[in-house]
């Protein structure tokens, strides 16, 4: 732990009070209290969240935000889900409004981040979290491997964030025709072994894909038992993520965009 916590320090600079408390071992609430301010928070600063689905409700804001104090964030699993859904449903429709990209938000947050999500998701260059949720810097916390696998490493990592910063949410995001899964489909029904590393993707999948080698449909049954599968491996592994945030699993479609909570 203190070897992890050092290699921490490095990684996530937060800010200094993140890293100090971090250090420390103190769990901080203080996020989500400082968020609440703003029972209306959540859907008046991710505004586009209440008149997404029908297109009826314009931006209140433009693209400019205060740098006085970060914008409120949702608080609860059920508003950090349709957050993300109404983002996602902007960018499908190509009505995304690309917030908290502007360079205000990038002072606002260099200070400390309170992402809403930790999100679990695809290496895959077609899966980009911020893009796909209509999200900003400082909104999500990705932790991003081919398989969306739940290994040592990424496990702490999500710990660290759901620790620190307390988000209502893990979304564990797989997608349509993941090249990991089919590689694995693949080595399993050849008995080929792939090259290098990437072995350890296959042997980590294998026993969660192999019930659908046969299947004309496996890939895509497979990729929905991975997330399912993982979604179940970070709420028996970890107390820290089962005890303080709500795992999700959900799936991206790549050839329409959307994301469907599984
Ligand atoms: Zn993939």
């Amino acid at each position: 732990m203190i070897n992890s916590s050092l290699r921490r320090r490095a990684l996530f600079t937060a800010g200094g009070a993140a890293i100090g408390s971090i250090a420390a071992g103190a769990v901080r609430t203080a996020p989500a209290s400082a968020a609440l301010p703003g029972a209306a928070g959540p859907a008046a600063s991710r505004g586009a969240s209440s008149g997404a689905s029908t297109g009826a409700s314009p931006m209140t804001k433009p693209t400019t935000t205060p740098t006085t104090a970060p914008a409120p964030a949702p608080t609860t699993a059920h508003t950090a889900v349709k957050a993300l859904l109404d983002g996602n449903r902007r960018f499908v429709s190509g009505r995304a409004r690309h917030p908290h990209q502007t360079v205000d938000r990038l002072h606002e947050v260099a200070a400390g981040q309170h992402p809403f999500a930790v999100l679990l998701g695809c290496a895959d260059s077609r899966v980009s979290p911020e893009l796909l949720f209509d999200q900003g810097i400082g909104d999500l916390f990705d932790d991003r491997v081919a398989g969306n696998i739940v290994d040592d490493l990424l496990l702490g990592s999500m710990e660290y964030a759901v620790e620190e910063f307390r988000p209502p949410i893990l979304l564990v995001l797989g997608h349509e025709r993941c090249g990991a899964i089919s590689a694995t489909l693949n080595a399993i029904t050849t008995g080929t072994t792939a090259p290098g590393h990437i072995q350890s993707i296959v042997d980590t999948l294998t026993p969660i894909v192999e019930p659908f080698v046969t299947d004309p449909d496996g890939v895509e049954k497979a990729v929905r038992a991975n997330v399912l599968a993982q979604v179940a491996a970070l709420k028996s592994r970890s107390d820290i993520i089962r005890e303080h945030t709500t795992v999700v699993g959900a799936r991206y479609d790549l050839d329409t965009g959307l994301v469907t909570i599984l």
